[in-house]
Protein backbone atom coordinates (compact mmCIF):
# COMPACT_ATOMS: atom_id res chain seq x y z
CA UNK A 1 0.00 0.00 0.00
CA UNK A 2 1.10 3.52 -1.30
CA UNK A 3 1.10 5.65 2.40
CA UNK A 4 1.53 9.57 2.32
CA UNK A 5 -0.06 10.22 5.19
CA UNK A 6 0.75 9.27 9.31
CA UNK A 7 -2.03 6.53 9.58
CA UNK A 8 -1.83 7.43 13.72
CA UNK A 9 -1.56 11.15 13.38
CA UNK A 10 -3.11 12.15 9.93
CA UNK A 11 0.39 14.51 9.36
CA UNK A 12 2.48 14.21 5.94
CA UNK A 13 5.10 11.41 6.24
CA UNK A 14 8.43 13.09 5.51
CA UNK A 15 11.58 10.80 4.30
CA UNK A 16 14.07 9.60 6.62
CA UNK A 17 16.71 6.61 6.07
CA UNK A 18 16.67 3.73 8.62
CA UNK A 19 19.99 1.40 8.70
CA UNK A 20 20.27 -0.64 5.82
CA UNK A 21 16.87 0.03 4.48
CA UNK A 22 17.44 3.07 2.89
CA UNK A 23 14.89 6.07 2.73
CA UNK A 24 11.74 5.48 4.51
CA UNK A 25 8.74 6.94 5.48
CA UNK A 26 8.64 8.66 8.41
CA UNK A 27 6.31 10.15 10.59
CA UNK A 28 8.61 12.84 13.16
CA UNK A 29 5.56 13.25 15.13
CA UNK A 30 4.99 9.60 16.27
CA UNK A 31 8.40 8.72 15.55
CA UNK A 32 7.17 5.49 12.98
CA UNK A 33 8.72 4.35 9.71
CA UNK A 34 6.24 3.29 6.80
CA UNK A 35 6.88 0.63 4.41
CA UNK A 36 5.16 0.87 0.89
CA UNK A 37 4.70 -2.74 1.12
CA UNK A 38 3.68 -4.94 -1.88
CA UNK A 39 -0.07 -6.27 -2.08
CA UNK A 40 0.19 -10.47 -2.44
CA UNK A 41 -1.42 -12.97 -4.31
CA UNK A 42 -1.22 -16.17 -6.00
CA UNK A 43 -0.89 -16.89 -9.49
CA UNK A 44 -2.07 -20.93 -10.68
CA UNK A 45 -1.88 -23.15 -13.44
CA UNK A 46 -4.02 -25.41 -12.78
CA UNK A 47 -3.91 -28.90 -14.04
CA UNK A 48 -6.23 -31.75 -14.21
CA UNK A 49 -5.56 -35.57 -14.43
CA UNK A 50 -5.22 -35.83 -18.20
CA UNK A 51 -1.80 -33.08 -18.43
CA UNK A 52 -4.46 -29.99 -19.70
CA UNK A 53 -4.45 -26.88 -18.50
CA UNK A 54 -8.05 -24.85 -17.26
CA UNK A 55 -7.79 -21.58 -19.24
CA UNK A 56 -10.20 -18.33 -17.76
CA UNK A 57 -12.06 -15.84 -20.45
CA UNK A 58 -11.89 -12.80 -18.70
CA UNK A 59 -13.28 -10.07 -20.62
CA UNK A 60 -12.08 -6.65 -18.14
CA UNK A 61 -8.66 -8.13 -18.87
CA UNK A 62 -8.75 -9.29 -22.40
CA UNK A 63 -11.39 -9.83 -25.06
CA UNK A 64 -8.76 -12.34 -27.05
CA UNK A 65 -6.38 -14.11 -24.62
CA UNK A 66 -6.98 -16.60 -21.63
CA UNK A 67 -5.63 -16.34 -18.22
CA UNK A 68 -4.75 -18.15 -15.37
CA UNK A 69 -6.50 -18.55 -12.13
CA UNK A 70 -4.74 -15.47 -9.59
CA UNK A 71 -6.12 -13.78 -6.85
CA UNK A 72 -5.44 -11.46 -3.53
CA UNK A 73 -4.02 -13.36 -0.03
CA UNK A 74 -6.78 -12.30 2.56
CA UNK A 75 -5.45 -12.18 5.95
CA UNK A 76 -4.48 -15.30 7.78
CA UNK A 77 -4.11 -17.42 4.73
CA UNK A 78 -0.87 -19.44 3.66
CA UNK A 79 -0.23 -18.89 0.33
CA UNK A 80 -1.45 -22.64 -0.43
CA UNK A 81 -4.78 -21.92 1.27
CA UNK A 82 -5.14 -18.80 -1.34
CA UNK A 83 -4.35 -21.22 -4.26
CA UNK A 84 -7.21 -23.70 -3.03
CA UNK A 85 -9.99 -20.85 -2.32
CA UNK A 86 -8.84 -18.91 -5.60
CA UNK A 87 -9.20 -22.01 -7.48
CA UNK A 88 -12.49 -23.10 -6.15
CA UNK A 89 -13.94 -19.53 -5.91
CA UNK A 90 -13.01 -19.15 -10.15
CA UNK A 91 -13.69 -22.43 -11.12
CA UNK A 92 -15.33 -24.62 -9.28
CA UNK A 93 -12.40 -27.20 -9.04
CA UNK A 94 -11.14 -28.30 -5.49
CA UNK A 95 -7.32 -28.45 -5.36
CA UNK A 96 -5.74 -32.11 -4.46
CA UNK A 97 -1.92 -30.56 -3.98
CA UNK A 98 -0.42 -27.67 -5.12
CA UNK A 99 3.70 -26.84 -5.84
CA UNK A 100 4.85 -23.64 -5.49
CA UNK A 101 7.35 -22.66 -8.63
CA UNK A 102 8.34 -19.14 -8.77
CA UNK A 103 7.11 -15.62 -7.69
CA UNK A 104 6.71 -12.31 -10.02
CA UNK A 105 6.79 -9.23 -9.44
CA UNK A 106 4.12 -6.80 -11.01
CA UNK A 107 5.23 -3.16 -10.81
CA UNK A 108 1.65 -1.01 -12.13
CA UNK A 109 0.07 -2.60 -9.12
CA UNK A 110 3.16 -2.84 -6.85
CA UNK A 111 2.29 -6.63 -6.37
CA UNK A 112 4.25 -9.72 -5.17
CA UNK A 113 2.84 -13.07 -7.17
CA UNK A 114 3.33 -16.32 -6.11
CA UNK A 115 3.53 -18.73 -8.95
CA UNK A 116 1.98 -22.35 -8.48
CA UNK A 117 0.89 -25.14 -10.44
CA UNK A 118 -1.91 -26.53 -8.47
CA UNK A 119 -3.79 -30.47 -9.44
CA UNK A 120 -7.17 -31.33 -9.83
CA UNK A 121 -9.30 -34.00 -11.08
CA UNK A 122 -11.99 -32.12 -13.37
CA UNK A 123 -15.21 -31.71 -12.27
CA UNK A 124 -17.83 -29.46 -13.56
CA UNK A 125 -16.94 -25.45 -13.44
CA UNK A 126 -18.49 -23.53 -11.48
CA UNK A 127 -17.84 -19.39 -12.29
CA UNK A 128 -17.20 -16.53 -10.17
CA UNK A 129 -18.61 -13.02 -11.30
CA UNK A 130 -15.02 -12.40 -12.85
CA UNK A 131 -14.72 -15.18 -15.03
CA UNK A 132 -16.84 -15.34 -18.22
CA UNK A 133 -15.84 -18.27 -19.66
CA UNK A 134 -14.12 -21.89 -19.08
CA UNK A 135 -11.98 -23.98 -20.70
CA UNK A 136 -9.64 -26.96 -20.70
CA UNK A 137 -6.93 -26.84 -23.24
CA UNK A 138 -3.78 -29.37 -24.60
CA UNK A 139 -0.90 -27.37 -22.86
CA UNK A 140 1.04 -26.91 -25.81
CA UNK A 141 -1.97 -25.17 -27.26
CA UNK A 142 -2.72 -23.28 -24.45
CA UNK A 143 0.48 -21.43 -24.76
CA UNK A 144 -0.51 -19.71 -27.93
CA UNK A 145 -3.70 -18.80 -26.12
CA UNK A 146 -2.46 -17.38 -23.03
CA UNK A 147 -2.04 -13.66 -22.25
CA UNK A 148 1.62 -12.39 -22.56
CA UNK A 149 1.45 -8.72 -22.74
CA UNK A 150 -0.75 -7.32 -19.88
CA UNK A 151 0.09 -9.91 -17.27
CA UNK A 152 2.40 -12.82 -16.37
CA UNK A 153 0.09 -15.53 -17.11
CA UNK A 154 2.27 -16.88 -20.35
CA UNK A 155 5.29 -16.43 -18.55
CA UNK A 156 4.37 -18.73 -15.29
CA UNK A 157 2.62 -20.87 -18.27
CA UNK A 158 5.87 -21.88 -19.84
CA UNK A 159 7.49 -22.42 -16.82
CA UNK A 160 5.09 -24.71 -15.22
CA UNK A 161 5.14 -26.51 -18.93
CA UNK A 162 8.50 -27.80 -17.42
CA UNK A 163 7.90 -28.56 -13.80
CA UNK A 164 4.84 -30.35 -14.26
CA UNK A 165 4.85 -33.71 -12.13
CA UNK A 166 4.11 -36.61 -14.09
CA UNK A 167 4.44 -39.21 -11.05
CA UNK A 168 1.31 -36.96 -9.59
CA UNK A 169 -0.68 -37.09 -12.84
CA UNK A 170 -0.08 -40.55 -12.88
CA UNK A 171 -1.48 -41.42 -9.72
CA UNK A 172 -4.33 -39.24 -10.16
CA UNK A 173 -5.09 -41.63 -12.62
CA UNK A 174 -4.23 -44.48 -11.16
CA UNK A 175 -6.92 -43.72 -7.92
CA UNK A 176 -10.00 -46.00 -7.88
CA UNK A 177 -11.99 -42.99 -7.20
CA UNK A 178 -11.99 -41.85 -10.51
CA UNK A 179 -14.97 -40.21 -11.36
CA UNK A 180 -14.77 -39.11 -15.20
CA UNK A 181 -13.88 -41.20 -18.15
CA UNK A 182 -12.61 -40.13 -20.92
ZN1 LIG B 1 2.07 10.54 13.03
Amino acid sequence: MQLNYCVQCGKPLIHKVIGDEGEQKYCADCDRFYFDDPACCVLVTIINEHGQVLLLKQNYISEKSYNLCSGYVQKGETLEETVAREVLEETGQTVLSCQYVRSYFYEPKNLIMAGFIAYVKASGFIKSNEVDDLMWEDIVKAADMVERVRNYCGVHLDLCRKRIDEKKLRAMNSSPKTGDAK
